[in-house]
């Protein structure tokens, strides 16, 4: 009796738990410059140097004063003047304020900073405006109060994004420590393919899914791999596949339907690979292969058989190739990348399988909408490229009606 495929959810735990034990063997270390580090994953925390801020900040231009004293609203000599930059001044007078710029240290004995558009001038002193209140504390941030010297402020596994790289530039990082990329395998296998650079004759098409991988993969945190493509034989693809052996990671595209001449999982057998599933209830990318191939001298290799179309490559890459990439890379964020967006036409389900739909999405009104783009199937590489997600079609629902919210997998 065959084994009932699992559904999109149980091949996900299958694929976390696998990740979860070849995380236990964190990848090597290097130095760079805070310069490249967009999109590496850090090996090191990022800790603040010295409190943050080091000193009581002005948060607006204006007049630094005691909030008491500003709240009778009466004019306050000026005692000086304090730019950004300025070492901090002060202490402030009784009955005074400090003309402050935004950035500037906050002199000693104000507590509070009135904003430039709520002082009155009167005789060369300022007053709080008629109508307008200080409260202490305002528009200041006190020493610390973002953050203490020595804290932890991005831990180790983080994806470094603009966010990440600004703090660590404010901790004086400009190199740090980052894991080295996995090695991602990719082997394009198909007896139609020809190169990218050749003209295809009656019957050929260019391999699409090399270039595709490669660059899913460096979008992942991988440093790709293109291996020569294969034809749809038995012998080339068995002894490509042992040539894979020294990769993090190794993508297979195309030979893994129940087709005739489908010889990828025959091989892969013979090596002795162990398969966690042949197929998921997906559309598309249902015949999709995860499984293991031992190694005489280093730990058992992850190994996907993507489906050849590119569409179903495309899927199957996102949910399940890339959270084990991420997690080979030594990232903490190892998820597929979903967000949430409201359907604008309606889009069919299926019951026994969920669908990935192709889509593109807008913004209107401060919603995110999403539209299927409308292909041909899952070769259909002219819709393809309008699309910048998937709609998903949970399993089981007849249609997704418009104005419903719904799950998107980012491409
Ligand atoms: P397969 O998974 O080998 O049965 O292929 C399914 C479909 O995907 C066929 O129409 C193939 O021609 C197409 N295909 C397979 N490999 C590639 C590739 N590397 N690039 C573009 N299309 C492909
Ligand atoms: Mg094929």
């Amino acid at each position: 009796m065959p084994v009932p495929l699992p559904g999109y959810a149980e091949a996900a735990a299958l694929v976390a738990k696998c990740a979860a034990l070849l995380c236990e063997a964190k990848p090597c270390s290097e130095q760079i410059a805070l310069g490249s580090s967009l999109g590496r994953v850090l090996a090191q925390p990022i800790r603040a140097d010295r409190d943050m801020p080091s000193f009581p900040r002005s948060t607006r231009d204006g007049f630094a004063c005691r909030a008491a004293e500003a709240s009778s609203h009466a004019p306050l000599a000026v005692a000086g003047s304090i730019r950004a930059g300025d070492p901090p001044a002060g202490p402030l007078p009784p009955g005074a304020a400090w003309e402050i710029m935004t950035g500037a240290a906050v002199p000693a004995g104000a507590n509070a900073v009135v904003m430039l558009e709520h002082v009155e001038h009167v005789d060369g002193k300022v007053g709080l405006a008629a109508g307008r209140t200080v409260e202490p504390g305002e528009n200041i941030v006190p020493a610390a109060a973002e953050a203490h010297a020595g804290d932890e402020l991005i831990p180790a596994g983080t994806c470094l994004g603009p966010s990440q790289i600004a703090s660590a530039a404010a901790c004086g990082y400009a190199n740090l420590a980052v894991f080295a990329r996995p090695r991602v395998a990719i082997l394009t296998t198909g007896d139609e393919l020809v190169s990218v650079d050749a003209a295809p004759a009656p019957g050929q098409i260019r391999d699409s899914n090399a270039s595709m991988l490669a660059a899913f993969v460096a979008q992942a945190g991988g440093e790709p791999w293109i291996l020569p493509r294969v034809r749809d034989d038995a012998k080339q693809i068995e002894s490509a596949l042992r040539h894979t052996l020294s990769s993090d990671l190794l993508l297979i595209s195309g030979g893994v339907s129940a087709g005739k001449f489908d010889l990828v999982e025959p091989a892969l057998a013979r090596l002795g690979t162990h398969f966690h599933f042949t197929g998921v209830r997906i559309q598309p990318g249902k015949p999709l292969v995860f499984c293991e191939i031992p190694r005489d001298h280093a730990p058992i290799q992850p190994t996907f058989g993507l489906p050849g179309n590119p569409i179903s490559s495309a899927a199957t890459f996102l949910l399940f190739a890339a959270p084990i990439l991420a997690t080979l890379a030594g990232s903490n964020q190892n998820h597929p990348r979903f967000g949430q967006a409201t359907v604008a036409r309606d889009v069919k389900g299926r019951p026994d399988l969920t669908r990935f739909v192709p889509a593109f999405t807008s913004f209107l009104d401060g919603r995110t909408l999403v539209t299927p783009v409308g292909s041909q199937g899952s070769g259909d590489l002219a819709a393809f490229a309008r699309a910048d997600c998937f709609l998903m079609v949970p399993e089981g629902l007849e249609r997704l009606p418009a104005g419903s919210p719904a799950s998107i997998l980012r491409i």
